[in-house]
């Protein structure tokens, strides 16, 4: 894979190693700007693609660029694991959401990026991003778009490899589905996800993905034991939901399963009893 690779006038993808969700082996870094550049997704842990970072990142001036800051899609490790490094080898700051500041109390966040900023990247030609809080799949994700030309930069609302995984403990199922529903609604022509290939029809892939946890929603509420019963453990109700899903990615549909089930209790549509669920109305 040859790195950087040029995507459109501002936007240089660079592709690095991580230890990510299989089968996704790297998460994306974004160059934007053509002069003023941010560096999304400072993701890395590993020396020689932290080398390799380093050296694309301090290449930039020769191509008239300079690296203003390195920005947080979210706080998951496959995010931010150079996140420290690359700013202090750089010298730049750190920017994300205050949900994603909290989570990294190590980590210096210099400027808090909320719902609706603006980033604007003076050059040749000025480029404009708007931040989008965008939580569901962690508290403090924002994504990057771009009015004019119609990127967007999705960090893990979607992927060009892989799935994304909602779970309960950083995740909220039905905010994700408001989520995709907004960033559809943008009508983005080039997706940017932090795994996998650039999208060329994200509109359409948004709305797959809306369809497709509703289908799994469905099965969920057509598995559940009727109330008045003993219910469903999760380990019970995975084989059943996630029957067209390989065994080996039961552990994971699992966490998916809790929260498609949260979000049900929340709607007062099932509850749980314990480790047991049923359905409700
Ligand atoms: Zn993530």
């Amino acid at each position: 894979m040859a790195r950087p690779r040029q995507i459109a006038r501002g936007i240089e993808l660079f592709p690095a190693r991580t230890p990510t969700l299989p089968p996704a082996t790297h998460t994306n870094s974004y160059a934007l700007g053509e002069r003023e550049v941010v560096l999304v997704e400072p993701a890395t842990p590993h020396d020689d693609e932290r080398r390799a970072w380093l050296t694309w990142a301090r290449a930039m001036p020769s191509t008239g660029r300079a690296p203003i800051a390195i920005f947080l899609t979210h706080h998951h490790p496959d995010h931010t694991g150079g996140a420290a490094f690359f700013a202090s080898e750089l010298g730049l700051p750190i920017w994300a959401h205050e949900a994603t500041a909290a989570r990294l109390p190590d980590l210096a966040i210099a400027r808090l990026i909320r719902d609706g900023d603006e980033l604007t990247l003076d050059g040749p030609r000025a480029h404009r991003w708007r931040a989008l809080h965008t939580p569901g799949h962690a508290p403090g994700h924002i994504c990057l778009h771009d009015e004019e030309s119609g990127a967007l930069i999705a960090g893990d609302m979607v992927a060009g490899v892989g799935t994304i995984l909602i779970e309960a403990q950083d995740g909220d199922m039905a905010e994700y589905l408001r989520q995709l529903q907004r960033l559809a609604a943008l009508a983005p022509r080039l997706g940017l996800p932090a795994h996998g290939e650039p999208i060329d029809e994200p509109v359409q892939l948004l709305g797959y993905y809306v369809a497709h946890r509703k289908m799994r929603e469905a099965k969920v509420v057509g598995a559940l034991a009727p109330v008045g019963s003993a219910g469903d453990r999760i380990e019970d109700l995975v084989p059943v939901v996630y029957a067209d899903t390989p065994a080996l990615l039961w552990p994971l549909a699992g966490l998916s399963l809790e929260a498609h089930l949260i979000k049900l209790e929340r709607e007062g549509r099932a509850r749980r009893e314990g480790e047991r669920w049923a359905a409700l109305g």
